[in-house]
């Protein structure tokens, strides 16, 4: 990010960066315009959050966990977003971010926007997963446990229920405000009709909904059918996930499948099939766009998901500190032509309604 100098903790053999004590970068407020208001609420967020999905489980290395953490709040990064479920094992990376709150960051927690969610599969028996009230605030202990805090910044659901009243999900969600466990609340995964009856739900309980995440990048569009405009007209934010579609979207797999890429591990949710000729064919041309732009892929694809003002931020996630880094780096070349914006479309083959 312009502007910003950052301490680089790498320059460091791995095991000493775990035992030096962490002082973040002076610098790291430096650009203003990196941060954006999530929605009608008060809530600024950081242009790029990073999502502790993949990458940050017990099964992953806590050093390289807690060097990508760290170099993201040095470089401006306040959100960090967690679910029940990520890991894995399902909760692990929780405990890895509450291990990171106890060694590093403690001091700085009214500087960051921890999220969590609850919705899908936790815990065995008809109470582990879903949206029931039961299901929502149990989990939302267990999470507050896991990372060892008084309260998330925001709760979510994490996938619509349609087997319980929308009314009692989202009371939830509003006691969840209400008890001091959560300063705001969002929703996933919700489609355009269900996000405004959620909407409309939560005002009437005095909890408005701050932000919106739903899936969103070049590949994936379907936000842009609707859901955008009744995130606009209601006032609430949006943070798509997977950006980058999970890794597809750079120059990851141009050259074959690396060993240590998401698509190559058994636990990734990317499965090697995704990496196809025809979608690599299609990452090659968008890189032809993005080198044009002085981007590269991996910026491309960050950008353009930034280009509409109705987006707060660009959910990532990342399992270097480089990728992270160039991620960030996209933010201030966020804006597009109309030839740009056109190219694209004929290459991805579709128009926004795919
Ligand atoms: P991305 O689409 O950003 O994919 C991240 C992956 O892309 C990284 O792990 C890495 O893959 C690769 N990558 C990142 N940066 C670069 C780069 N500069 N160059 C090359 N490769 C790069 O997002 P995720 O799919 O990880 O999702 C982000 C977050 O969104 C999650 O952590 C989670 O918080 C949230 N999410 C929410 C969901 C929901 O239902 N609400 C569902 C899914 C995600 P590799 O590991 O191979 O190096």
């Amino acid at each position: 990010m312009e502007g910003v100098t950052p301490r680089t903790s790498t320059h460091f053999h791995p095991f000493l960066t775990s035992l030096m004590t962490y002082t973040p970068n002076q610098e790291r407020y430096n650009a203003p315009s990196f941060y954006a208001r999530c929605g009608r609420s008060g809530l600024l967020l950081p242009k790029v959050s990073l999502g502790l999905w993949h990458n940050f489980g017990e099964v992953d290395s806590f050093v390289v966990a807690r060097d990508i953490v760290l170099r993201a709040f040095d470089l401006g990064v306040t959100h960090f977003d967690l679910a029940n479920n990520y890991g894995p094992p399902p909760g692990s990376a929780e405990r890895t971010f509450g291990k990171l709150l106890t060694s590093d960051l403690a001091a700085y927690r009214d500087e960051l926007i921890i999220s969590t969610k609850a919705g899908y599969n936790m815990w065995p028996g008809p109470y582990g997963e879903w949206g029931s009230r039961k299901y929502l605030l149990s989990s939302l202990e267990q999470s507050l446990r896991r990372m060892g805090l008084d309260y998330v910044d925001i709760f979510y659901s994490h996938r619509y229920d349609p087997t319980t009243p929308l009314e009692e999900t989202m009371g939830a969600l509003a006691h969840a405000v209400r008890s001091g466990k959560a300063l705001y609340v969002g929703i996933s995964n919700y489609d355009p009709e269900m996000t405004a009856r959620a909407a409309t739900l939560l005002r009437e309980m005095g909890v408005p909904l701050l932000i919106h995440q739903p899936v969103y990048n070049m590949f994936k569009r379907t936000m842009e059918n609707g859901l955008l405009n009744v995130l606009e007209r209601e006032g609430v934010g949006c943070i798509p996930f997977s950006p980058l579609a999970q890794g597809l979207l750079t120059g990851r797999y141009l050259n074959g499948m690396p060993s240590d890429a998401r698509a190559s591990k058994e636990h990734g949710f990317l499965k090697p099939e995704a990496v196809s000729p025809e979608v690599l064919e299609q990452v090659r041309s968008l890189g032809e766009i993005a080198e044009a732009r002085g981007q590269s892929i991996a910026q491309l694809a960050v950008a353009w998901v930034l280009r509409d003002p109705r987006v707060t931020t660009a959910l990532i996630g990342a399992s270097k500190i480089s990728q992270l880094e160039e991620c960030i780096a996209a933010a201030p070349n966020a804006s597009f032509d109309e030839a740009e914006l056109a190219r694209i479309d004929v290459i991805l083959g579709s128009s926004p309604n795919k």
